[in-house]
């Protein structure tokens, strides 16, 4: 039970169609009713700002250090990597990301911090997770320069049989996703962006054991031909997708895959330069990062469905950057808006609404402006609603949460 609120006077703009209308809205339990619904509930008078679905980061690593010259990760264990990734949580939230998929976490941080949000202690932003990543030997993770010991990072498995315990593993320990490596990607030294990580027989084997189990797969996957087959066995999203081309994006449409496309791991140079990536990573970013922008071109005008995801922290700021990236690769600002918002609902099973209708899970932010005309009040919303709770708000971030990750 959560306290309801009423919420009048802001203009609900529809992500389908650029549309605003005034409405009030109703919220009780975490979901939008009718404002005759809720009572007295107290009014929080909105009128004036533009309202609508908050922001999903689908592709977050919420503890992550990607790189980490400074070293941090190796003084580091589960408590201190927990409570960085409680921060990181938070913060986006305060930047209108009231909804995040984490797709590889160590040590179920992510599941933690979801179930903690949903119970409203404390208030956060909704969290889906995947758990720990399950990959191959010698598969993309691999760490570079060496593994953080203190952690329980990806399971690393390899043939039928392994694949199937870890995948109920995973579900047995509540994950809401299933994560895969399936293609080499960036990160790791001996691999390239499309190269395949698992044999035919063990991808079929994770898919049949997560589809019978309902448990949608997302994959870490470069290239065409492993996105066709993962599309073909029942594959929920296809993560970066570095190199898809039409048949590719032709496969995706059919099948109702999604595509994650996190543009900015290859277009984002000067944030590799500051985060101290490794030559191999930076080189292969640069060599990808054209590729990966018609990949996305294609995709989209075959009508594949698009969420968005950064992969890189702090989740906030990122996920801003990655929709301005976005739109540089050609993608309408209306779509774009509408990938960050109801995409990222739909693939995450909260509905498929465009603009808070009575039913709909009360994820919401309400900003000072129109993120069409500028996009970067997208970034500084006044009230953040999340899981139906309206969460406390000082300049720009929950109040406790304000120096972030
Ligand atoms: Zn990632």
């Amino acid at each position: 039970m959560t306290a309801p609120l009423r919420l009048r006077g802001a203009a609900l703009l529809d992500t389908a169609t650029g549309e605003s209308s005034r409405r009030d809205l109703g919220v009780r339990d975490g979901v939008v009713v009718e404002v005759a619904d809720v009572g007295n509930a107290p009014e929080i008078d909105v009128s004036g700002l533009t309202g609508l679905f908050g922001l999903w980061d689908c592709h977050t690593h919420p503890g992550g250090l990607m790189y980490d010259p400074a070293g941090t990760g190796y003084t580091e264990g589960a408590p201190a990597r927990t409570i960085r990734a409680g921060n990181n949580l938070l913060q986006a939230a305060g930047m209108g990301v009231t909804g995040i998929r984490a797709v590889d976490e160590p040590d179920e941080i992510d599941l933690a911090w979801g179930a903690a949000f949903a119970a409203g202690a404390p208030p956060g932003p909704r969290v889906l997770g995947a758990g720990r990543g399950i990959r191959t030997t010698g598969g993309h993770g691999t760490a570079w320069p060496r593994t953080y010991t203190r952690l329980d990072n990806e399971i690393v498995v390899d043939g039928p049989a392994a694949l199937a315990r870890a995948v109920r593993g995973q579900v047995e320990r509540g994950a809401q996703w299933i994560k895969i490596m399936l293609t080499g990607g960036l990160y790791s030294e001996h691999e390239t962006v499309d190269g395949v990580q698992f044999t035919d027989a063990e991808l079929r084997t994770v898919m049949e054991v997560a589809n019978q189990r309902g448990i949608p797969v997302a994959a870490h996957c470069g290239g065409a031909d492993a996105a066709i087959r993962f599309a073909e066995l029942g594959g929920r999203s296809v993560e970066h997708g570095y190199a898809l081309d039409e048949r590719a994006a032709k496969a995706l449409t059919a099948a109702g895959t999604w595509l994650v496309p996190t543009l900015s791991v290859t277009h984002d140079v000067a944030l590799m330069e500051r985060d101290g990536w490794p030559p191999h990573a930076m080189n292969r970013a640069k060599a990808s990062a054209a590729a990966h922008a018609d990949a996305l071109r294609a995709c989209i005008e075959a009508g594949v469905r698009v969420a968005t995801g950064a992969d890189l922290n702090p989740i906030g700021p990122r996920l801003h950057a990655e929709l301005a990236i976005l739109e540089g690769a050609g993608m309408e600002r209306l779509a774009v808006l509408h990938a960050a918002t109801a995409g990222g609902r739909a693939l995450n099973g909260c509905g498929e609404a465009s603009t808070p209708l009575p039913g709909s899970a009360a994820d919401l932010i309400f900003l000072e402006g129109d993120p069409l005309a500028d996009p970067a009040v997208l970034s500084r919303p006044r009230h953040v609603v999340a899981h139906g709770r309206l969460l406390a708000m000082d300049g720009g971030a929950p109040a406790s949460t304000r120096a972030g990750p």
